[in-house]
C-alpha cells in the first residue's frame, strides 16, 4: 500500500534521515518509536509531502491523511467546516454528501452536539477528535498519526487512543508516531525504532520490546 525506499533527508549539515526503508500494509497498525531528535516526524513529513526527500523513493498506492500534534485545525471555522472543507474544496466532491459524511464522523468521535463550535470552546482531546474525523473525511487509504497525544493532558490522552483503538479495530491502515510505549505495544501489528536517522530495530511487539540493541534498551529504560 505505501512504500520508502532508501530515503535521506538533510537540514545543512544534519542528516536527518539517513537511509530509510519501510513499507506499509492494507490494514496494518505500524507504530514508529525512538529518541527525541530521531527524525520521527521528518520522516511522517517525507510520507505525507510535507517535506521534499533528498534522494529515494516514495510509492504511494492511494489517498494519505495526516494527524498532527498540535490539531491544526482552522480557529475561523466552525468544527464541521473544519471537516467538510477540503472534501469539498480540494476533493470537489459534493457538498450534501461531505456535510453528512462530516455528521457520521463527528457522532461517531462523540461530538454531534458540537458541530457549530469553533476550535478555542473544544478541549484539546475534543479538538484532536475533530481533527481525526477531518482527516477520516477524507476517505484516507492510510493515516499518519504523529504523536497525536503528547499535546494533551494525561485525562485527556485515553480519550484519543480509545479513537485511534477503535480506528485499528475497523482495520483502517496507519502509522502512529508515539511516546506511549503502553499503547504501541498493544494497538501495533509492527514497531520501528529509530535512532539517528535509522530503523535500529524493527518487528512485532514482542520482538521490538525484548530487543537486545543498546540504545533501544536506554530508551525503554526511560519509560519505567
Ligand atoms: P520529537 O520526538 O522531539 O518530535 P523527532 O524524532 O520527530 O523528535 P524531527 O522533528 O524529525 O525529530 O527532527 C529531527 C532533527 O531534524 C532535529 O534535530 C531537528 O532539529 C531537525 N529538523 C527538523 N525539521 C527541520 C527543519 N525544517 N529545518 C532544520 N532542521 C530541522
Ligand atoms: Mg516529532
Amino acid at each position: 500500500l505505501f512504500e520508502m525506499k532508501h530515503i535521506k533527508k538533510s537540514f545543512g549539515a544534519l542528516d536527518v534521515l539517513r537511509d530509510i526503508s519501510l513499507e506499509v500494509d492494507q490494514g496494518e497498525v505500524l507504530s514508529i518509536i525512538g529518541p527525541s531528535g530521531s527524525g520521527k516526524s521528518t520522516l511522517l513529513r517525507c510520507a505525507t509531502g510535507l517535506e521534499i526527500p533528498d534522494s529515494g523513493e516514495i510509492i504511494k498506492n492511494g489517498k494519505i491523511g495526516l494527524v498532527f500534534q498540535n490539531f491544526n485545525l482552522f480557529p475561523h471555522f466552525s468544527v464541521i467546516k473544519n471537516i467538510a472543507d477540503a472534501p469539498i474544496k480540494v476533493q470537489k466532491r459534493d457538498k450534501k454528501e461531505v456535510y453528512a459524511q462530516a455528521r457520521e464522523l463527528l457522532k461517531k468521535m462523540g461530538l454531534s452536539d458540537k458541530e457549530n463550535y469553533y476550535p478555542y470552546q473544544l478541549s484539546g482531546g475534543q479538538q484532536q477528535r475533530v481533527s481525526i474525523a477531518r482527516a477520516l473525511c477524507m476517505n484516507p487509504d492510510i493515516l499518519f498519526f504523529d504523536e497525536p497525544t503528547s499535546a494533551l493532558d494525561p485525562e485527556l490522552t485515553g480519550e484519543i487512543l480509545k479513537v485511534i483503538k477503535d480506528l485499528a479495530a475497523e482495520h483502517i491502515t496507519m502509522v502512529i508516531v508515539t511516546h506511549e510505549m503502553n499503547f504501541a505495544k498493544d494497538i501495533s501489528d509492527r514497531i520501528i525504532f529509530m535512532d539517528d536517522g535509522l530503523i535500529a530495530v524493527e518487528g512485532t511487539p514482542q520482538e521490538v520490546f525484548s530487543s537486545e540493541h543498546v540504545r533501544m534498551k536506554e530508551f525503554l529504560g526511560k519509560f519505567h
